[in-house]
């Protein structure tokens, strides 16, 4: 396999190489990750399938890294799509009777399921088994089809938006926390390990804490610093070629981006620091609602940069110190 002879060079290989492949490995979500520590162990010292689990949290924080780990420990089959990518029912059935006993089928954006797929999936959690209509009007009738014991690991990042029927059938819900400035530190540390890099400790912090508590954007900054320290100077990333390197991508020190200085900029010139619905945010930026609240926001508010109050969206004071921008005598603060 040249793989192993020449450096990774596709994004999809890179991402691959530095996916954790195990509980001990993955850095991070110490509690979340002890308690499936537990679960794991006691399914399979009993021989059962592990329970159904729920993931949530932010885009990039790990869902499907984990979802794989959690196969892997079990020593079982992994499977995987996404909500709305199952159209139809069928589309499901089809997928859970080739699962083997035990398997793990990962379903991302699992709040997206259409409502009839969705259906489908209550009887298949609780009892292993299919409901199937079989032929049309009168004649139609159920049949019942037994699966085999599996686990269904679904991911979200809208845990709202998962309807109560579903989430009550997990019998295993994790919420993933971003990530502290420490252990992005180390995610970066291990990546430009795997990616042969002469990285300084220095640089590997400054991408960490500009990295939006999130690994995937540790990883994405990474490589962008590691072109740029390659082609502006001799290949060390110290924390002057990355910063550097961010201020040239518009990440800022905070590590926000061009997306998010918009959406504070948007609330502190027109709105005065709001209130202001996330609907007119949306309008006012052109962005799909869904990523302003999926994306954009969590990080903002976790941050402690907006707070999400009745009214709407409100820019809390460090907003207005990290833009530099006085507030309004009339914002309310
Ligand atoms: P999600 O499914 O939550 O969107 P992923 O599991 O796809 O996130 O992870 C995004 C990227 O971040 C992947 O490339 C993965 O390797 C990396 N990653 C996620 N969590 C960790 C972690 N705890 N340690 C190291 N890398 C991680």
């Amino acid at each position: 396999d040249d793989r192993l002879a020449t450096p990774l060079r596709r994004a999809e290989d890179i991402d691959a190489a530095l996916r954790p492949k195990s509980l001990d490995e993955f850095v991070g979500q110490a509690q979340l990750r002890a308690n499936l520590r537990v679960f794991v162990q006691a399914a399979k010292s009993r021989g059962e399938a592990l329970d159904h689990v729920l993931l949530h949290g932010p885009p990039g924080l790990g869902k499907t890294t984990l979802a794989q780990i959690v196969a892997r420990e079990l020593g079982v089959g992994f499977r995987a799509t996404s909500g709305p990518v199952i159209a139809r029912a069928g589309d499901l059935a089809a997928l859970l009777t080739n699962l083997e006993p035990h398997d793990v089928l990962f379903i991302d954006e699992i709040h997206r399921l259409a409502p009839a797929v969705e259906e489908i999936l209550y009887p298949a959690m609780e009892d292993r088994a299919l409901d199937l209509m079989i032929g049309e009007g009168p004649s139609a009738r159920s049949v019942r089809i037994d699966l085999p014991p599996f686990t269904l690991i679904g991911a979200t990042t809208r845990s709202g938006l998962v309807t109560t029927p579903l989430r009550d059938r997990f019998g295993i819900p994790l919420r993933l926390q971003f990530y502290t400035v420490d252990e992005l530190e180390q995610v970066v540390r291990r990546a430009g390990v795997l990616l042969g890099l002469d990285l300084g400790d220095d640089g590997a912090r400054e991408i960490a804490g500009r990295a939006r508590g999130t690994p995937r954007i540790a990883g994405r900054l990474l490589r962008r610093v590691r072109d740029f320290a390659g082609v502006a100077g001799n290949g060390h990333v110290d924390a002057k070629i990355a910063d550097a390197a961010l201020n040239r991508l518009e990440v800022d020190t905070l590590g926000l981006d061009a997306m998010d200085r918009r959406y504070l900029m948007m609330i502190a010139d027109i709105y005065r620091g709001g209130p202001v619905g996330v609907e007119t945010l949306a309008a006012g930026l052109s962005e799909a609602r869904d990523t302003i609240e999926e994306v954009v926001e969590p990080y903002l508010i976790q941050a402690g940069l907006v707070a999400r109050t009745a009214r709407g969206r409100m820019l809390n004071p460090a907003a207005w110190k990290h833009l530099g921008v006085v507030p309004p005598a009339t914002a309310l603060q």
